[in-house]
């Protein structure tokens, strides 16, 4: 096992990580920007070192000051957390170029899964169902009418290194195509610095269904269920939840095992989160995330297995804390990713935090790094904090869900409280019947009141 790990991250995972590594008895290291000096990950970590000024690329995201510190601290592991450098595969090389372990997949395998033209003939070869499309890069605009008339109209332009919802147009005509082709590239170009784009057929109301994996590089691996995460908004998860109010067991079963077996082929190492669109009963692949995501404690709160501590565990060389058969859905969970945002316009708040009382209770986990008195910085993602919330049955985790929403003070800035509150009372998200465009209807209706 390791001795020291630097968490070269920040905010609400970084303080997750560092739980994780204080169970297992290892020591460690935050990392930090000049504008987070005061932030509590900071404050609980064993050492720390200041990686540079505010903005992400000159610290967070700097390789050189992350090296220097892991030589300081003498540190035999980095854990990347989320966002970041976690799907970086040159940063993994390089952390092992300097004798360092990487807490996540080989490298070879960040790369494959980060070009999304790849990760979809590799799911394909595995057995992985997929959304119909281009087989590869399009190149010009015949290329894309000739796909698009084989898999029928509407289509979706996407990046091949897309991420976070950029780079994405749809088509609803071949008249479309032309300028949904331009506007993709360039977005593309200049999102990612790389213009390559492939075509997919356009679902119009499918959910967004995810298996997370756990996979030990020898060619272990077991799927730990489904998270349903429907509900978000311009292609950004707001609310996931597990079971999967579509799914049974018999369909959880099927695509877990299919998922599971790609999984052991590859001999992926680490946590993993295989995507798919699911309509009509039909799940199509179409990205996996090669680290740990923002949504992990659903899965967690479900199936009674830390992530983070496993994740850790498998990267240092250790076996499966279970077997297949053994992984029990208990119960379900929900959980709300609440921003400092404006409930209305999501226009961030950042700013000084007056007033925090979070909810607690049976079944009721918070994960946030921020306290009374602290001031968020403009610099980064504006998530506040999670909130998940476990019951035995969906219809008592909605019921505890509301009364921890309606517990939950933060005062001072604005938060996206307001918007949750509506959402647990809406009767679309209460029978469990929304789609991927649900919330953005939802919210063009404007109901909601900050
Ligand atoms: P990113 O890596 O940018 O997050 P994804 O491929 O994961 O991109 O897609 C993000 C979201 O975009 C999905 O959850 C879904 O809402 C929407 N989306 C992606 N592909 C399709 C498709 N073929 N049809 C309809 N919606 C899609």
């Amino acid at each position: 096992m390791f001795d020291k790990i630097l968490i070269a991250n920040r905010g609400e995972i970084a303080l997750r990580v560092l739980r994780a590594c204080k169970e297992l008895g290892i020591a460690t290291v935050a990392v930090h920007s000049t504008a987070d000096a005061d932030a509590m990950h900071v404050k609980l970590a064993d050492e720390s070192v200041c990686i540079g000024p505010p903005q992400s690329k000159d610290s967070y995201l700097n390789i050189p000051s992350l090296l220097a510190a892991c030589e300081i601290t003498g540190v035999d592991a980095v854990h990347p957390g989320y966002g970041f450098l976690s799907e970086n595969a040159r940063f993994a090389e390089i952390l092992a170029e300097h004798n360092l372990h990487f807490i996540g997949p080989k490298a070879e395998h960040i790369r494959l899964m980060g070009d999304k033209i790849e990760a979809k003939r590799t799911a394909r070869r595995l057995g992985i169902p997929v959304v119909p499309g281009s087989d590869g890069a399009i190149d010009d605009e015949d290329q894309a009418i000739a796909v698009g008339r084989e898999i029928g109209f509407p289509v979706l332009v996407k990046a091949a290194a897309g991420g976070g919802g950029r780079g994405m147009k749809v088509a609803r005509t071949e008249a479309d195509l032309k300028l949904a082709l331009s506007t993709a590239r360039s977005e593309a170009k200049s999102a990612f610095g790389d213009a390559s784009v492939y075509l997919e057929k356009y679902l119009e109301k499918p959910r967004h269904i995810e298996i997370q994996v756990l996979g030990d590089g020898k060619g272990g691996a077991v799927h730990l269920g489904e998270r349903d995460c429907s509900l978000q908004r311009r292609h950004q998860k707001v609310w996931e939840e597990g079971p999967s109010p579509a799914l049974n067991v018999a369909g959880r079963d099927r695509i877990g095992e299919t998922v599971a077996k790609a999984m052991r082929e590859m001999k992926y190492l680490g946590v993993g989160t295989v995507e798919f669109l699911w309509e009509d009963g039909e799940f199509y692949f179409i990205e996996m995330n090669t680290r740990i995501q923002v949504e992990h404690p659903v899965t967690e709160m479900i199936t009674g297995i830390d992530l983070v501590l496993e994740q850790i565990r498998v990267a240092a060389g250790g076996d499966l804390p279970v077997v297949q058969k053994d992984i029990a859905i208990s119960g379900h969970a929900i959980e709300c990713r609440i921003n400092a945002e404006n409930p209305v316009t999501f226009r961030p708040s950042p700013g000084r935090i007056q007033h925090f009382h979070p909810p607690g209770g049976l079944g009721v986990r918070v994960d946030s790094a921020v306290y009374q008195g602290y001031v968020i910085p403009p610099y980064y993602d504006s998530l506040l904090g999670k909130l998940i919330v476990h019951g035995k049955t969906r219809a008592e985790c909605l019921m505890r869900l509301r009364r921890a929403l309606d517990e939950f003070v933060v005062d001072g800035i604005e938060t996206t409280l307001p918007l949750f509150r509506a959402l647990v009372r809406e009767p679309a998200i209460i029978d469990g019947d929304y789609h991927i465009h649900w919330l953005e209807q939802y919210l063009a209706a404007g109901d909601i009141k900050a």
